[in-house]
């Protein structure tokens, strides 16, 4: 009875989800056609769902001993509860590690759920079986993906062309006269060198050199892959600059950073971190002998902190400016009073786009220096329809070209791991079942949390025969060139972190991208040859809806760790700070309330100890709070784990898909105190095995993300001793909760009739994430450090707490409350 009760609620939710979704994802005007056929699709989904459930039965019919019969059926039910949820995409039902040892295997069609049913009752301890699973993570090329479509089988090689989208082509890109050679990729010194002189900006540099020479600012707007980033430096380095200081050049990215400075390294022949180094938040590879260092923008902010003047540097090139991150815009701000103090540092504002006067203007009419493009035509082409589901269209439209097109290696724009992780195993799965009938894809993801070695293989050259496809998400738009593009897949849409003024919630959303960011996406197929670009949206759509710019972050986040820093730095006067595009003062307002609320300052506005304090450590204001608070609580030490653990992301625990139930299980040793508390027995245990790797793989952990935690839990540890807290440990777990909730009692929400949480301030409705180990228990209060919105708003790292702390830690906010 609760199993069919369990599936008809099941049934209203996914319809309303599934409608929700199409809500979202297809454009407004032609949604009601399309609809249909996404209900069709849930009625398919429902029938599996059912004979999912039968499965549980089935093995509760079985002779198990009782334990494990309850713990299935939990993790059965959360499993299908989960799949309401979080899955906002169609992901694939399973995932068959097996099948990519046992070839034999690769079409055994069960759905997730009957599969991990399969699978326990198959393997009575399941903790034995030890995958190889950073193996996987590396190698997931080689599995085998199952999906949920059974259907096709045989016939795939028809549905390729069945389900072929149809393009229009309405338009064609910059075509210019002049055409470069197309060159293979060179390794040798020699070979770069001559890869260096083909640069567009090659014939520029004597001017360069002149006009940074004559000026103190200067404006550089070229064309991506023009060789900006990656030369102009080496060019200052080679005229002598570096003899008076550093070289800094900024980047929005962390992997643009990482992977620019490994490349300029290999072309001045050094080891990367010596002459040429990076870094990054929590990750400094540089040496006494740096003289070239890539940084992200947020780092150089940081560096103001210590040394206000920049004395280290004799050039500050901000790259990549039209990219207007909050970082950029503050730091725009910064270099240009820092200029007018410092009349022998030069300054270079480099931009891919042609909005360069507005940097003139601002840098008081700096001369703009261009670099002219020298793309081949592009033929743009859209679809003659609405698409209702991109991922679909994407694969399709990658299938197509595949297939259809002639050599040339194929870029698509997809807005975070989820995605690239989902299009990659449906990608993997349909070549798969056409075989040989295809010549070999290469599928090669690029994301920012991606291990640093697979970074480097988007650049490899594609084997001969083969065809590259790199699923990226916005960091291949302007940050990154790869070379032997011709074909890009542009769904349209990107990832963006907003704040919502009314619910004074800050979030990720997926949205649609203007049109300056479809057009560099187009570029990226024009730099070796004529190229492509397949929009995954109508003309009509394009031209109507897109905005013509990306509006600057700085217009649109939480401004909280931007206000704490300038603070720190002695600017008080925000209304006045020269910004480029001022937030809106309500932003400003905002931020500062959050930073009084959590005493980093006075009624003055002014700095307090703990703010200067909070200032030191590279976190969201929350955070470091937190680990302020720690020192009063006499559990630094907890804390400090926990900051660390909380700033990898969520990436800690391994969760396979044809494994969920084994990983959930293990999951459940490191108890159910609360997420945060998890997270800290999960370290604590880690450490107590002396950091072993095979304790990683028993407890469905990832050891990248945990050597990771460790590293920056060690630098965490550093900067505590520079703010005087000693590090002490408590056992005591309500001491570590009033710690974490002295950062995060801003996020408190308390539980409702019907499940869901409501925030406590600015009242809203919240589900507990499906991940989080609360999800089943549901505490009456409970603060939280995320909120993320897919299908829902989810609130993620959740920790239990009493009323009565809110009242005691944070009087002058909950004030009435008890
Ligand atoms: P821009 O900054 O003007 O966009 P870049 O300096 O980044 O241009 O790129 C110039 C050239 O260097 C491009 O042709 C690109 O292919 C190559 N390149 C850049 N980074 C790498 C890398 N990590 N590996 C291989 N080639 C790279
Ligand atoms: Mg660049």
């Amino acid at each position: 009875n609760i199993i069919s009760k369990e599936c008809s609620n099941k049934k209203r939710c996914r319809e309303n989800d599934i409608v929700e979704e199409a809500r979202k994802r297809s454009r407004r005007r032609y949604l009601g056609r399309r609809v249909e056929k996404i209900l069709s699709e849930v009625a398919d989904n429902i029938r599996d769902q059912e004979e999912t459930f039968e499965g549980v039965k089935l093995t509760q019919g079985e002779e198990r001993d009782s334990w494990y019969k309850k713990e299935l059926c939990k993790l059965g039910k959360k499993l299908s509860k989960e799949e309401d949820s979080t899955d906002q995409y169609r992901m694939p039902d399973a995932y068959d590690i097996d099948g990519a040892i046992n070839q034999e295997r690769r079409f055994s069609v069960l759905s997730r759920h009957d599969k991990d049913i399969e699978g326990v009752k198959k393997k009575m301890n399941p903790f034995l079986e030890q995958e190889a699973w950073e193996q996987h993570q590396i190698e997931k090329a080689t599995l085998k993906f199952g999906s949920r479509d059974r259907k096709v089988n045989a016939e795939d090689y028809d549905y390729v062309f069945e389900d072929q989208i149809d393009f229009v082509k309405l338009s064609v890109m910059g075509d210019t006269d002049e055409r470069p050679n197309e060159t293979k990729a060179k390794t040798s010194f020699e070979g770069l060198q001559e890869d260096r002189k083909s640069l567009p900006i090659y014939s520029y540099r004597d001017k360069l050199l002149q006009d940074v020479s004559d000026n103190q600012v200067i404006i550089l707007v070229g064309q991506t892959g023009s060789g900006k980033t990656t030369q102009l430096p080496q060019y200052l380095h080679e005229a002598g600059y570096t003899k008076k200081g550093m070289i800094a050049c900024t980047q929005p990215r962390r992997v643009a950073a990482m992977s620019v400075a490994a490349r300029v390294s290999q072309e001045m022949g050094v080891k990367v971190g010596h002459e040429v180094g990076y870094s990054i938040r929590f990750e400094d590879c540089t040496s006494e002998k740096t003289l070239i260092k890539y940084m992200t923008d947020g780092m150089l902010l940081r560096e103001f902190l210590h040394e206000p003047d920049l004395a280290s540097y004799s050039v500050i090139i901000v790259d990549e400016a039209h990219e207007r991150t909050i970082s950029t815009d503050v730091l725009l701000g910064l270099v240009k009073d820092e200029a007018c103090h410092r009349k022998d540092l030069k300054l270079v504002i480099s931009s891919a786009t042609l909005d360069a006067k507005k940097f003139s203007t601002y840098f008081n009419s700096a001369p703009i220096i261009e670099i002219p493009g020298r793309a081949y035509p592009v033929d743009i082409l859209y679809t003659k329809t609405p698409e209702v589901d991109y991922i679909d269209a994407t694969i399709g439209t990658i299938l197509q070209i595949h297939i259809t097109e002639p050599v040339g290696d194929i870029l698509v724009f997809l807005t975070g791991q989820e995605e690239i992780d989902a299009v990659h195993e449906l990608l993997n799965y349909r070549t798969r079942s056409l075989g040989t009938k295809i010549r070999e894809l290469v599928i090669c993801p690029i994301y920012a949390n991606l291990p640093t070695e697979l970074q480097a293989k988007i650049f490899e050259p594609t084997p001969d025969g083969a065809r590259k496809v790199v699923l990226a998400t916005n960091i291949a738009e302007t940050s990154l060139t790869i070379d032997g593009i011709k074909y890009v897949v542009d769904p349209g849409f990107c990832k963006i972190k907003s704040y919502n003024p009314h619910t004074k919630m800050e979030s990720l959303l997926i949205n649609p991208i203007s049109k300056a960011s479809a057009n560099q996406r187009a570029g990226r197929s024009g730099r070796t040859g004529p190229g492509k670009c397949f929009r995954l949206y109508t003309y009509y759509d394009y031209d109507h809806d897109l905005e013509v710019n990306t509006v600057p972050e700085i217009q649109r986040t939480n401004l909280a760790t931007v206000v704490l820093t300038l603070k720190s730095l002695g600017i008080h006067d925000l209304v006045n700070f020269d910004f480029m595009d001022p937030p809106p003062s309500e932003a400003l307002l905002r931020a500062l309330e959050q930073l009084f609320a959590l005493n980093a300052l006075n009624a003055k506005g002014e700095l307090t100890k703990t703010g200067r304090r909070m200032a030191e450590f590279p976190l969201d204001p929350m955070l470091s709070k937190m680990v302020v608070a720690s020192e009063k609580y006499n559990c630094s030490n907890e804390i400090l784990s926990i900051a660390a653990m909380l700033s990898v992301g969520n990436s800690i625990f391994f969760r396979p898909k044809d494994k969920k139930v084994y990983a959930d299980m293990a999951r459940m040793k490191f108890g159910n105190e609360g997420d945060c508390i998890t997270l800290l027995n999960v370290y604590d245990s880690w450490k107590e095995t002396d950091f072993s790797t095979q304790w990683c793989y028993e407890n469905y952990i990832q050891i990248r993300s945990m050597k990771r935690a460790r590293d920056i839990r060690d630098q965490l540890e550093g900067l505590l001793k520079r703010v005087n807290i000693e590090i002490r440990s408590n056992n005591d777990l309500v001491a570590i909760k009033k710690a974490i909730m002295s950062g995060f009692f801003l996020h408190a929400a308390k539980l409702q009739k019907d499940g869901s949480y409501r925030t406590l301030k600015n009242p809203q409705t919240v589900y507990i994430h499906p991940t989080s180990g609360l999800v089943e228990r549901r505490p009456r209060w409970v603060v939280y450090s995320e909120l993320v919105l897919t299908t829902k708003e989810y609130i993620r790292q959740v920790t239990e707490v009493k009323p009565e702390w809110l009242v005691e830690i944070a009087p002058h906010y909950y004030d009435g409350l008890a």
